[in-house]
């Protein structure tokens, strides 16, 4: 372990439990414990998959193997792509959401002070939503990849089962926290990964299936 993993765990209350070895990907992922039921996920800065003992043991292998190739999928890509997307991602929400908190208080001020134009606070929030905009775009081209890369190594056949099965059994959320909708604006919906991942079909090769063992 190293420390800016150690920091890394301490920040987000994740209590590390094992490193174990997975053969699909041929890497290794740190099990830990978290409230979080559905934690999966790379950290870039550390080159580490980190996933929560909840989901880990999930009797579901098919998803589980999806999961972790995304996740890997990540690691995979480009450097520089990654952190360049990154970048964009995270310095246009930082700006997009400083934006949106101005427009409210300039908004709020506007009462008091009459000078100030009530127009200008539409302006603050248009070009705040541009910025936040851009940023979960660039995000979503991120997860996009990791969804590409990891139908490349299952094939379509494993991806369109897993689809089914999800429609069958939706994922329910017992906690719809900060969390959650952080989460769920930084993935594109599951319609667009699919029309995306339609429209690569075919240059998506079908390798053999690879299940978690
Ligand atoms: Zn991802």
């Amino acid at each position: 372990m190293n420390l800016w993993l150690d920091l890394y765990l301490d920040l987000y209350k994740y209590k590390p439990i094992k490193e174990i070895y997975v053969k699909s990907i041929n890497d290794k992922v740190l099990v830990v414990h978290s409230k979080d039921e559905y934690l999966a996920k790379y950290v870039p800065f550390i080159n580490q998959i980190i996933i929560g003992e909840d989901l880990f043991s999930i009797q579901d292998k098919h998803r589980l193997n999806y999961i972790l190739v995304h996740e890997y999928g990540h690691k995979k890509m480009n450097r520089i792509i990654f952190f360049i997307l990154l970048s964009i991602g995270i310095f246009n929400m930082i700006i997009g959401v400083m934006g949106l908190i101005s427009s409210v208080v300039y908004f709020l001020l506007s009462f008091v002070k009459t000078e100030l134009l009530m127009y200008y606070t539409f302006l603050i929030m248009f070009v705040s939503l541009f910025f936040l905009v851009i940023g979960i775009l660039a995000s979503w081209c991120l997860e996009l990849y990791a969804d590409l890369y990891a139908v490349r190594k299952i094939g379509m056949k494993e991806y369109f089962y897993l689809l089914d099965q999800r429609r069958k059994n939706p994922i329910i959320y017992k906690k719809k926290d900060f969390n959650y909708f952080v989460n769920y604006i930084l993935h594109p919906p599951e319609k667009v990964t699919e029309l995306i991942i339609r429209i690569f079909h075919k240059y998506i090769y079908t390798s053999e299936d690879i299940i978690v063992k």
